[in-house]
This record gives structure tokens, C-alpha cells and sequence, in this order.
């Protein structure tokens, strides 16, 4: 899970983290008032959960209210495209007014997991800001990794080391253990994934402050924190995506035009690879689970028909805990209540594969059927191509 940088700020703050002051803004006027109240020139930052904001326009110092309005009305409610939201674009639903900060150095500061060493990892450069990953591309010694193992936890010399790496004097340094230490704890307590402070400045009294963040929360972990709830905002989040969640179902959006509605998470992968092999593009990942009823079964259906990308649907279903004949009435029954109109190829094998067969057959559906794997995969593309027609 994603949150704000407003948010992931105040955690930082709370925790010790020096950043500079903030005031959310949800309208222009007040966007207005908040330059106000710092004096007039501030930054004005477009909140999304993507990074590159700085580039696309997202993030701009102004000098007067009257400014800080125009720029937030610009913003807010409106969509800002960067190379990390997808060519849609991410709603804006506020903008977060800072003050000046006054720079004289920009460094990139972050706590990860590591699956190589099974921990954590620091990860510093003393070239932060907006160029990070290109930094990764053309110079990736230019970024330093410090492996923190969980067993042990973080240890001052390994805050020192980050330090080296970025350059600082001692002073600086002992700052950058307190940071490193409270973005360790916070790590650890609300179960991240992510930890990112950039840029981590230097600013014009030598002083080392967070200018923006970024915290992302363990999806798997959540069920141990309900408080982050509140830090939600289902603006950012895929209206399909966030609906496949509510209905308990492993759902992932996909660019393609063919749906896909399977069981097991394995099968799902598979089902998408042989998409591709095959030269079409999968709509969506969907795994219904081993458990699905016939009512689950039509909600998946329905969420793979509200994205308009969808040119036919594939069914693959192996039947081992689930019945081949639920499936069977479960498609009949959505494809009924949906009024489908696309082609729909299914697969079954498995637990009363011939009762499920007779299902389909008897509804009167135009549906394609398909023996094996390939074959029905193959004709989901065709369909989806517009080479068959039911
Ligand atoms: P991002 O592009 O989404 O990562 O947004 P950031 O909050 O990191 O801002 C992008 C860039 O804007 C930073 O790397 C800074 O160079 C610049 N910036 C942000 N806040 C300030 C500020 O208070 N003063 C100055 N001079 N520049 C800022
Ligand atoms: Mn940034």
C-alpha cells in the first residue's frame, strides 16, 4: 500500500525526521492562505502516489499567494501524467504547501528489503533528486547498498558507512544516524517495504532535511495495522483493481484485450504467458481462488467485463477442489446477467468436467469451446482479434 508524501512525512516527523513545514491544501484559496501564513514564496507539490512529479510539472516554488492559487487551481482535480503513473495519469486530490528550502545539497537516503540476503538494505547516493534512476542506469556504483540483517538490526557503523557514501562531514554524519535510526523503526513497526527519503538535503545551516517521502506499507503485513486505514485514498488506486479487493479475488490490470478469469494463482500465470506466446495480450490476471461459488464466479466475470479493453474471455479452469459444473453455471449465470456480447472461450478439465460441458451446451450460449490449453488459448486470441466469431 501507497501513501502521500504529506503522510509519509508527518510519520517521518513524528519520529524525529527534520522536515520542513507543511500545510495540505485541498482547495486553491487554500493553497492561498497556506503561502501565505510561510510569508508567500513556498513550493506547491501535486499529491499522487507516483514519483516524478518534479518533471511533469507537479511540484513548483511560487512567490505570492495570488500564485500559490493559480498554480494549486491548476492542479487540483486535474490528472498529472509521469513516467511512473501510466499514460492515464494520477488523480490529484490536493496539493501540500511547503517552505522554502534552501539547498546545497541533494542526496537519495532508503531503507528496502533485500531478497538476496533475506534483510533490509540502506541504500545512499550522494547524487540524489530527480535523476535517480537514471544515476541506476549509467552509474550504478554511484549508489551505495549496505546490507542490514534483521537478526542483528541496524548498527551505527553501517548509518556511518551510508555517510561516507554520501559524502558528509561528522557532524552531518551523527545527524544521519538519527535519520537512518528512525527510518529503521519506523521500517520495522509499521511493516514497510519502503522507506525513501528523496532528496534528503543539506540545507544552507548544514542541517540534513527530508524534502520529500516515500512509504509504502507490506499489503500482507496490513491485517496487523488497521490504523493505516485511514492513510488510504482510493483516488489513486485502479477502480478495478480496488473492487477485485473488496471481492476477495487476486486481481492485477493488464494492458491486453484478452480476459482471463482462472484458478490458481499458477494456472493464471501460465495462462498469461501462453496469451503472449501465442501473440496476444492479456487483459488482467485473475485467480478466483480454489473455493469459488457460482456467485463468485459471476462477480469475477463482471469485474473482467467493466474494462472496456476486453475483447474476449478466457475461461481455464482445472477442476480439483472446484467443481468443473460451478464454474459451468457460475459463467452461464454472468454471462446471462451481463448480456455478454464478446466471445467466450472455455476451458474446463478436472472434478465433473462432463457435467460441465452439458452446463454450457444447454444454455444456449454461444460460447467456444475448447478441449485443451492451446487450443483454447488460441482461439481466445483469434477471438479477441476479431479472426473468430461465435
Ligand atoms: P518528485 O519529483 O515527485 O520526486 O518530487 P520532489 O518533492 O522530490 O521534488 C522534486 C525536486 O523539486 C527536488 O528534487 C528539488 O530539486 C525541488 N524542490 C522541492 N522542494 C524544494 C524546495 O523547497 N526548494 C527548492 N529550491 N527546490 C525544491
Ligand atoms: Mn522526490
Amino acid at each position: 500500500m501507497k501513501i502521500h508524501e504529506y503522510q509519509a512525512k508527518e510519520l517521518l516527523a513524528a519520529k524525529g525526521i527534520p522536515v520542513p513545514a507543511q500545510i495540505l491544501a485541498v482547495t486553491p484559496e487554500e493553497a492561498a492562505e497556506a503561502s501565505r501564513h510561510f510569508g508567500g514564496p513556498c513550493v506547491v507539490k501535486a499529491q499522487v502516489h507516483a514519483g516524478g512529479r518534479g518533471k511533469a510539472g507537479g511540484v513548483k516554488l511560487v512567490r505570492t499567494p495570488e500564485e500559490a492559487e493559480r498554480t494549486a487551481a491548476g492542479l487540483i482535480g486535474n490528472r498529472l501524467i509521469t513516467h511512473q503513473s501510466g499514460p492515464e495519469g494520477s488523480y490529484i486530490p490536493s496539493v501540500l504547501v511547503t517552505e522554502c528550502a534552501d539547498i546545497q545539497k541533494e542526496f537519495y537516503l532508503a531503507i528496502t528489503t533485500d531478497p538476496e540476503t533475506a534483510g533490509l538494505v540502506i541504500i545512499a547516493s550522494a547524487e540524489g533528486g530527480t535523476e535517480i534512476e537514471e544515476l541506476a542506469k549509467t552509474a550504478p556504483e554511484k549508489i551505495a547498498r549496505i546490507p542490514v540483517s534483521l537478526e542483528q538490526g541496524m548498527k551505527a557503523y553501517q548509518s556511518y558507512q551510508a555517510g561516507t557514501a554520501l559524502g558528509l562531514a561528522p557532524g552531518q554524519k551523527k545527524q544521519l544516524v538519527k535519520i537512518l535510526l528512525a527510518m529503521y523503526r519506523l521500517f520495522l513497526e509499521k511493516d514497510c517495504s519502503l522507506v525513501e527519503i528523496n532528496p534528503l538535503i543539506l540545507n544552507g545551516e548544514g542541517n540534513l532535511m527530508a524534502l520529500d517521502a516515500k512509504v509504502n506499507f507490506d499489503d500482507n503485513a496490513l491485517f496487523r495495522h488497521p490504523e493505516l486505514n485511514e492513510l488510504r485514498d482510493v483516488t489513486q488506486e485502479d477502480p478495478l483493481e480496488a473492487r477485485a479487493k473488496e471481492a476477495g479475488f487476486s486481481y492485477v490490470k493488464l494492458d491486453g484485450s484478452v480476459g482471463c478469469l482462472v484458478n490458481g494463482a499458477g494456472l493464471a500465470m501460465a495462462t498469461l504467458d501462453i496469451i503472449k506466446s501465442y501473440g496476444g495480450a492479456p487483459a488482467n490476471f485473475l485467480d478466483v481462488g480454489g473455493s469459488a461459488t457460482a456467485e463468485k464466479v459471476t462477480s469475477a466475470f463482471e469485474l473482467i467485463l467493466s474494462d472496456p479493453n476486453v475483447k474476449a474471455i478466457l475461461v481455464n479452469i482445472f477442476g480439483g477442489i472446484m467443481k468443473c459444473d460451478v464454474i459451468a453455471s457460475g459463467v452461464v449465470e454472468a454471462a446471462k446477467r451481463t448480456g455478454l456480447t464478446l466471445p467466450l472461450v472455455v476451458r474446463l478439465q478436472g472434478t465433473n468436467q462432463q457435467l460441465g460441458k452439458e452446463i454450457l451446451k444447454e444454455s444456449g450460449l454461444a460460447i467456444i469451446p475448447a478441449e485443451d490449453f492451446g487450443e483454447a488459448v488460441k482461439k481466445a486470441v483469434d477471438a479477441a482479434a476479431g479472426r473468430i466469431v461465435p
